[in-house]
């Protein structure tokens, strides 16, 4: 079965580790000694209890999560957090400051998925008290100002005085954008600039990154969230790293003049019902708990963040190679390249299809750009082994001379 198996770069759903796939179908027909299959057994069973609390604590140990912070499981993807981080974190905006007369949100642009996520607070507060703030547009700050190329630098971010929620993307999955985790770095999320307040509302979209390196800054944080289908298994569970202070009574807001919450996306719902309130996405959770384990095994994030970024540099430098003979055009800054998503066009009357179909050749697939903005990206997520990447870069170099003579 193996070697029919391609080398997968997809965006997401994206490649899992072998290993875990095999065991997964062992848990198929009879998960931890139980004699019922992962998809038959009961999620109130005490096997898939204690797996579940197994998970919390993968995740606990390896992104060094404090205990101010709860860990939530839940479904709807990113889609379903744009709303939840807004609802939630206006209602307990409320119960805070009862009196005031206006509410801003702030958010920080920085590509598709942030724009999506601010598409979704406009339909949510239209009509209300509550106003958007782009407290940072990344698109004014690139060559042709329609694209997103780099992060906005750090001189043009205008933070409201007491917003109910300050967002970003920590990685743009289309757009290749990424906020450098380098102390000092003009590409960082710019946390010197936010007010000193330990109850900083700061929302963080971690969806394609989560669990590739470690999160500066967690602690700062009221919520970090993540679909699994990157780094850690398949769709249909989705993780909500949350300051406790942000579980509010939603319902209670709605008497302070709140929009009401539907419970499934209530943080204080889930929190009670221990993450199981309905019945969760339990295959997910499954295979992402095997993920992780596998994770810890290796060695944890420090093992993922050493290994993350000698296989982005090696395709950057690739890249460049390219760049320097006019094949390969990277579409977005070096300090702001992404590790998970490497974005580029082939310039040139059908260069990128030749590009895709000569890989698809020697067996690699899943490096098409998004379909709204083209061009090649190539998704570098944890399960891709360093060989694999080897073997990418070796065709990189291939097609430049290729091009080239
Ligand atoms: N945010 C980011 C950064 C993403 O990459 C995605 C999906 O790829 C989403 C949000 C939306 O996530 P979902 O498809 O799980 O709703």
């Amino acid at each position: 079965m193996a070697a029919s198996r391609v080398i997968n770069f997809g965006a997401g759903p994206s490649c899992l580790p072998e290993d875990v796939l095999h065991e997964a179908t062992q848990g198929l027909f009879n998960f931890a000694d139980s004699g019922m299959g992962i998809a038959e057994i009961s999620h109130r069973s005490k096997e898939f209890g204690a797996f579940l609390n197994e998970v919390e604590s993968l995740i606990r140990t390896q992104l060094n999560v404090p205990p101010t912070h709860s860990i939530l499981f839940t479904q709807g993807g990113g889609t379903g957090q744009f709303a939840a981080v807004v609802l939630n974190m206006l209602a307990r905006h409320r119960l805070l400051h009862p009196d005031l007369k206006e509410r801003t949100i702030d958010y920080v642009l920085t590509g598709s998925w942030s724009k999506a996520a601010v598409k979704e607070a406009t339909r949510l507060t239209a009509g209300s008290d509550v106003k958007i703030n782009i407290a940072a547009d990344a698109k004014l700050h690139s060559a042709d100002q329609a694209s997103y190329a780099g992060v906005p630098p750090h001189d043009s971010y205008k933070f409201s005085e007491n917003p109910a929620l300050i967002y970003y993307c920590e990685n743009e999955t289309v757009d290749g954008v990424q906020f450098s985790h380098e102390e000092g770095s003009p590409s960082s999320f710019p946390f010197h600039l936010l007010p000193k307040d330990q109850l900083l509302p700061l929302v963080a979209d971690y969806s394609s990154s989560f669990m590739s390196r470690p999160i500066p800054r967690l602690t700062d944080h009221a919520i970090i969230y993540a679909g699994a289908q990157k780094n850690i298994g398949p769709a249909g569970l989705t993780i909500i790293i949350v300051r406790q202070d942000c579980i509010v009574d939603v319902d209670a807001a709605v008497g302070l003049g709140a929009t009401p919450v539907p419970a499934i996306l209530s943080y204080k719902y889930v929190a009670e019902g221990k993450s199981m309130p309905n019945t969760p996405p339990v295959f997910s959770i499954y295979v992402a708990g095997l993920v992780l384990r596998r994770m810890q095994k290796l060695g944890g994030l420090a093992y993922f963040e050493e290994t993350n970024k000698r296989k982005k540099e090696k395709v950057y430098q690739a890249l460049e190679e390219g760049e320097k003979r006019g094949v390969f055009k990277p579409r977005v800054g070096k300090e702001s390249g992404s590790w998970m998503n490497i974005v580029f066009n082939v310039p040139g009357e059908g260069a990128e299809a030749k590009f895709l179909k000569g890989a698809e050749e020697q067996g690699m697939k899943g490096l098409k750009g998004h379909r709204s903005v083209g061009g090649i990206r190539v998704s570098l997520y944890n399960a891709l082994e360093e060989s694999q990447i080897d073997k990418l870069v070796a065709y990189m170099r291939e097609f430049i001379e290729s091009s080239t003579t």
